[in-house]
């Protein structure tokens, strides 16, 4: 059997569109399943929208994926490539120089080179949509190239696949109109034709096709957001693809030993946020607490939150938050008080005492300091808690108050925060001599 090849042919022309990454990622899987090879073409001929930075932009999308391929191109280095095989069909008699008014401007007058369109019906076998038949006729003799040195996208695209010996075509289902006209292009030159699958559509979450309206579509935005490309590479190959049983988490090398395209559904795939933050917060908690760490990326600030105390806060951060953005933004919120001494308010350091026991909050926080010394550093959430709750619930049996009256000022008199982790995980990360000087500014508060 010969060699699989398949091609990853992005058009520098926007951002990293997640579609292009999905695209990409199943030509990835099928050629390395097959242990064939991978073309990147970067399909550059649009002069006046290809940009240089989008180029970089989307090679270093797919390494931070995990992919990497095996041949590098340019389409617009193809150029002289392209000019010989266009100029061979027009001595052949299988496409003609055509002078006719430009479309734009019908004043002016163009020189556009016509494939000579045998007009028959096309039909070919899709590896995910089965057999597709088109009928030619009415596309005509359809222009394959601007002028003898400026060809389209079609004809572009024949002949490199064909220079690559590419012997799979993996792209969205946008491409099967543009099928036929590329098999007449590949029977004039003679080149064999490469298989066929298109992949569905990525739809939005009202099944509209997924643009910059229904949400960040940029890889680069996901990456910013704190995604990880292994939940993003998880997440992007379930979309359109099944392995055939509910397995849902999948490495990249996992992926290539199970995928094929029998997998790969003929529906729009649905994008939804939610499965993929699910995704990535389970990636996210296979991280070892230095690798989380280091992803956080904001332990480099020492002085401003202590390497030690934010290493505390992993198990909490993996709990609560589905990206490493909403991980930094606990951080600065919730979280902020672990690092940084809070100034109670009297008020609602007695917000929840009852109006006929003024002491209680006083009195309260007082009792906790015993306990709390008696502590050994470093423990457990759970042995704070069988330590200091015995004094929330003795209050409890006291009617008004209850609970509340111990906990709600504990919490905040460590906090200074309405909202915060409860008052056991606080100690626990604060520790016994940061938790003591917090309850005292609170007693010096209440007077
Ligand atoms: N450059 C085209 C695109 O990004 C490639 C289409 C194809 O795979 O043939 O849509």
């Amino acid at each position: 059997m010969s060699t699989i090849v398949t091609r990853i042919p992005p058009s520098p022309t926007g951002h990293f569109h997640i579609g292009t990454a999905r695209a990409a990622l199943f030509n990835y899987l099928f050629a390395r399943h097959h242990g064939g090879r991978i073309v990147f073409r970067s399909e550059d001929t649009d002069r006046t929208r290809s940009k240089r930075e989008y180029e970089d932009e989307i090679i270093e999308g797919l390494h931070w994926l995990g992919m990497e391929w095996d041949e590098f191109s340019r389409q617009s280095e193809n150029a002289p490539r392209h000019r010989e095989l266009l100029e061979k069909l027009v001595a052949e008699g299988k496409a003609y120089v055509s002078a006719e008014p430009a479309k734009d401007a019908p004043e002016r007058t163009v020189e556009v080179v016509r494939l000579k369109n045998p007009g028959k019906a096309i039909t070919f076998t899709d590896l995910v949509r089965g057999d597709i038949t088109f009928d030619t006729t009415e596309l005509g003799d359809f222009v394959i190239a601007r002028s003898l040195g400026d060809p389209l996208y079609h004809f572009a695209v024949v002949v490199d696949d064909m220079d690559a010996s590419v012997t799979h075509v993996i792209r969205g289902e946008d491409h099967i109109s543009n099928t036929p006209r590329q098999i007449l292009i590949q029977e004039a030159l003679g080149a064999p034709r490469p298989a066929y699958a298109h992949i569905p559509l990525i739809l939005d979450e009202k099944r509209a096709k997924l643009s910059k309206r229904s949400g960040a579509t940029a890889v680069t935005d996901y990456r910013n957001e704190g995604f990880l490309p292994e939940a993003l590479v998880n997440y992007l190959a379930l979309l359109g693809w099944s392995p055939g049983d509910d397995r849902e988490d999948f490495s990249l090398a996992e992926l290539v030993a199970t995928f094929s395209l029998e997998g790969v559904q003929k529906s729009g795939a649905a994008w939804s946020r939610e499965k993929l933050l699910s995704v990535n917060q389970r990636w996210m908690r296979k991280l070892s607490d230095a690798d989380f760490l280091t992803h956080l990326d904001v332990g480099r600030n020492s002085s401003y939150m202590p390497e030690e105390r934010l290493a505390k806060t992993v198990p909490l951060l993996k709990e609560r938050a589905q990206t490493f953005g909403e991980a930094r933004d606990l951080l600065s919120g919730e979280l902020a008080c672990l690092f940084t001494a809070p100034t109670p308010s009297l008020d609602t350091l007695r917000a929840k005492e009852p109006a006929d026991r003024p002491s209680l909050t006083k009195t309260a926080l007082e009792g906790i300091l015993a306990p709390l010394e008696s502590l050994p550093d470093g423990v457990s959430v759970e042995a704070v808690k069988d330590t200091l709750m015995p004094l929330a619930d003795a209050e409890e049996t006291k009617g008004k108050g209850g609970r509340g009256a111990v906990l709600w000022p504990l919490r905040y008199a460590l906090s200074g925060q309405e909202r915060s982790p409860d008052p056991f995980t606080l100690i626990t990360i604060l520790g016994k001599g940061e938790s003591r000087d917090r309850i005292r500014t609170a007693l010096a508060i209440l007077g």
